[in-house]
């Protein structure tokens, strides 16, 4: 051996990271799925020479992260209330502050007798399968219009071993007849015109942007909601941070009482429901 220092080491890789700009923590998760090896043995190992293939896998994803593709899509997953989930850039990523949405459905779901609750716009799966976990005596349906994303919701579902009935729907479009205990729903709330989409372009347009005012969506399953409710029925709406006002105001002139609004984790109101008076 000449003694040449080994020119790729960890330590090397999380330095170059920082130099593009992407967190450590980012860093340290692709790495550590680019070398199948747990983080804390990256960090104890930080001048562990990375071969050839790993370097270059590597290589490849800190580009893309640093370009903004989200690191769930870069590892194929993301987890979301104590599940791990398949995601692909069909579905949004599962957010933090849509567990505030899980946790009011679960108040209103019975621990001791079947109740019904349906997700619309289920995309991976995300709320379905949190509120199948929590609650298993309850019937979880699920709907999505996108096939693609049906798909992965599905898988996560046999993946967890969770019973869900998933269904290709644009929104109460399959679900004529049926009426529920619970809806909640996560639509997409953006304006079309909203600067926050340029940070947003690797996700499903159609999860995140919803009209002129990002309200369309929601005016139409506040609409809608009421044929599918079972009497004093709760609707749960995720919404962007400044749309609460309007949200109740559309609850309200839909007849909907106990009209609340919750903040996330951030303190941000983030949630509306209202009960079928
Ligand atoms: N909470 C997401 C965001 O603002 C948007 C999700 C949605 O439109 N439902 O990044």
């Amino acid at each position: 051996m000449s003694g040449a220092p080994a020119v790729d080491t960890v330590a090397l890789a999380l330095s170059v990271a920082r130099q593009r700009g992407v967190p450590r923590l980012d860093a340290l998760a692709l790495l550590s799925d680019v070398l199948a090896c747990p983080r804390s043995w990256l960090l104890a190992h930080d001048d562990a020479p990375l071969a050839l293939a790993a370097r270059a896998r590597y290589g490849d994803l800190l580009a893309r992260r640093a370009a903004g593709e989200p690191l769930a899509y870069l590892l194929g997953t993301k987890e979301f209330f104590g599940l791990a989930l398949a995601v692909t850039p069909d579905v949004l990523v599962p957010r933090p502050e849509t567990e505030t949405l899980v946790e009011w459905a679960l108040e209103l779901l019975p621990v001791d007798r079947v109740a019904a609750v349906v997700d619309l716009g289920t995309g991976s799966g995300a709320i379905a399968l949190a509120l199948a976990q929590q609650r298993p005596q309850a019937r979880v349906i699920a709907i999505d219009s996108s096939a693609p994303a049906l798909a992965i919701a599905a898988a996560n579902g046999l993946s967890h071993g969770l019973a869900v009935e998933w269904l290709p729907s644009d929104w109460f479009g399959a679900l004529a007849g049926r009426r529920f205990d619970v809806i909640v729903s996560n639509p997409p709330y953006i304006a079309t015109g909203d600067a926050h989409l340029q940070a947003l372009t690797h996700e499903p347009r159609q999860a995140l942007t919803s009209g002129p005012d990002g309200l369309d969506a929601i005016r139409h399953l506040v609409g809608a909601a009421p044929a599918h409710l079972q009497a004093a029925g709760w609707l749960l709406l995720e919404h962007g941070h400044d749309q609460a006002p309007a949200v109740q105001a559309l609850l309200a002139d839909a007849g909907f009482g106990e009209v609340r609004t919750r903040r996330d984790l951030a303190g941000l109101p983030r949630c509306t429901g209202g009960r079928l008076a």
